[in-house]
């Protein structure tokens, strides 16, 4: 869904988002349904604020274990969008208004709301992906996920060279 500029009024214009087309062109799993509300206002014929807040339940495979968890992905924004007067100004720069709202350069008067989406999506997930601070993780040498239970590796580890190994991860 491509919005023009043109099409957004003074008053604003509202948008609930409740299909996830947006999220399937994405590597991420839905865990529970997507939600986005969105108002686009028009400040002049250049100059659009946006507006919105962004509820996902999303779920991720934990870097320790692997194993899927549900995490819940919660946003708001709030954003001028200015579109580039030069011609060959293509760069995206941010800068602050007065009022402390980032100033974003476009280069079309267009806003494409699934791409917006994404990227506040994306600006919200966790850079490391633990299903739980007290993930043990899994044994490395079987493979086995501590979080399930204990494996018979513990005793040999001791003694072989992943002993030492294991013992730096855990640290
Ligand atoms: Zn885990
Ligand atoms: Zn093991």
């Amino acid at each position: 869904m491509k919005i023009q500029f043109t099409d957004i009024s003074t008053a604003g214009n509202h948008y609930t988002i409740t299909d996830d087309d947006w999220l399937a062109r994405t590597d991420l799993r839905k865990n529970t349904p997507v939600r986005a509300e969105l108002r686009l206002t028009k400040k002049n014929d250049r100059r659009v604020e946006v507006c919105g807040n962004l509820n996902a339940g999303l779920l991720l495979a934990c870097d320790r274990c692997l194993a899927d968890y549900s995490f819940t992905a919660q946003t708001t924004f709030h954003y001028i969008l200015d579109l580039e007067s030069e011609k060959n100004g293509h760069i995206k720069e941010i800068e602050c208004t007065r009022a402390n709202l980032d100033i974003i350069q476009v280069d079309e008067p267009v806003i494409d709301i699934p791409d917006l989406l994404r990227q506040q999506l994306y600006l919200v997930l966790p850079e490391k992906k633990i299903c739980s601070a007290g993930c043990k993780g899994l044994c490395m040498q079987c493979g086995m996920n501590w979080n399930t239970g204990e494996c018979s590796c513990a005793d040999d580890m001791s003694n072989s060279p992943f002993a030492v190994l294991a013992s730096l991860k855990k640290g």
